[in-house]
């Protein structure tokens, strides 16, 4: 057994994108459409960290960006084995493209302080950008690893993990502290068990707004505020069919304009 691990797990918390609606004048995802779920590739994340608590020893912290309705998301992670769990929530937090999520996150686990490892999913269902968990890192100034798909070995002061990038596998040592992003093949999540709900509805959720850790952070930088990208225009793009015509009639003046058509396309000089 090593010295107990600081783990920090970040979670979004997503609507149920089966039955979600989206806005498409304002661009954005309707969230009262359809029920809030932990983003499935997070419980991943929180999987991967109880997995190491079992093994070696950890305390795990789970942080939340989002509304007040994230404290949902949070409850289930201390019932999934997080032993404590931070709600960022703030309307000066709204409207965040990733790189504010990012900073934001970051100054989060700053104030959190002393840790050994984050874990991240390797994206979210709907924002789907992957850009978070790399992005913390870089605000951190640690080492990342993205798409791990497998810890093979945990140590006091590393972790040594297979990521995938492609068509290629990379096992990469990766020195404390560092970040990971964990696709959905690292583990299958358990489900908490009545006991543990029960005890998750008691749990105490810490919450922090902007003035939270405001002696770490520049407030210009958080929310819609902070976001150097927006979004211009949502649209589902027009599916093309393949396209088919028949040509009747006197056989060679079919051909001759079968030729031509096929000039045109430049199949054919
Ligand atoms: C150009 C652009 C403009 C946008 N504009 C808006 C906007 O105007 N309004 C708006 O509501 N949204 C907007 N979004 C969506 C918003 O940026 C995302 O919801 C948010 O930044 C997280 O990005 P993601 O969902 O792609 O996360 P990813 O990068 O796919 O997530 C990777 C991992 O990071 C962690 N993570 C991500 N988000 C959180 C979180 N909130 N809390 C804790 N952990 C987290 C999780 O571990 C997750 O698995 C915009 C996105 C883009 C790309």
């Amino acid at each position: 057994m090593i010295n107990q691990l600081n783990i920090i797990v970040l979670l979004k918390q997503v609507p149920d994108i089966e039955k979600v609606k989206f806005d498409f004048k304002t661009g954005r995802i309707d969230r009262s459409s359809a029920e809030a779920v932990i983003n499935p590739f997070d419980l991943n994340a929180l999987e991967a960290a109880v997995e190491i608590k079992e093994k070696v020893g950890a305390r795990i912290t789970a942080i939340s960006m989002g509304p007040k309705t994230a404290e949902a998301s949070l409850r289930d992670a201390i019932a999934r084995g997080a032993d404590n769990a931070i709600l960022l929530t703030d309307k000066r937090f709204a409207g965040a493209d990733t790189l504010a999520t990012s900073y934001t996150l970051a100054c989060a686990i700053r104030k959190v302080g002393s840790y050994d490892l984050v874990i991240c999913g390797e994206k979210t269902i709907d924002g789907d950008t992957a850009q978070v968990g790399p992005e913390v890192a870089e605000f951190l100034g640690v080492p990342h690893v993205a798409y791990v798909e497998e810890i093979r070995e945990v140590k006091r002061d590393r972790i040594l993990v297979k990521s995938k990038m492609g068509r290629n596998y990379y096992i990469i040592e990766l020195k404390f502290p560092g970040l990971i992003t964990v696709t959905k093949d690292v583990n299958t999540p358990r489900l908490p068990s009545l006991k543990d709900k029960i005890r998750s509805r008691k749990a105490e959720i810490t919450v922090w707004n902007a003035d939270s850790f405001s002696d770490l952070a520049d407030e210009r930088y958080f929310g819609a505020a902070g976001s150097p990208t927006t979004v211009a225009k949502v649209y589902v793009p027009k599916a093309e069919r393949r396209k088919g015509k028949i040509f009747r009639g006197d056989l060679e003046r079919a051909a001759k304009e079968i030729a031509t058509v096929l000039r045109e396309a430049h199949v054919i000089r």
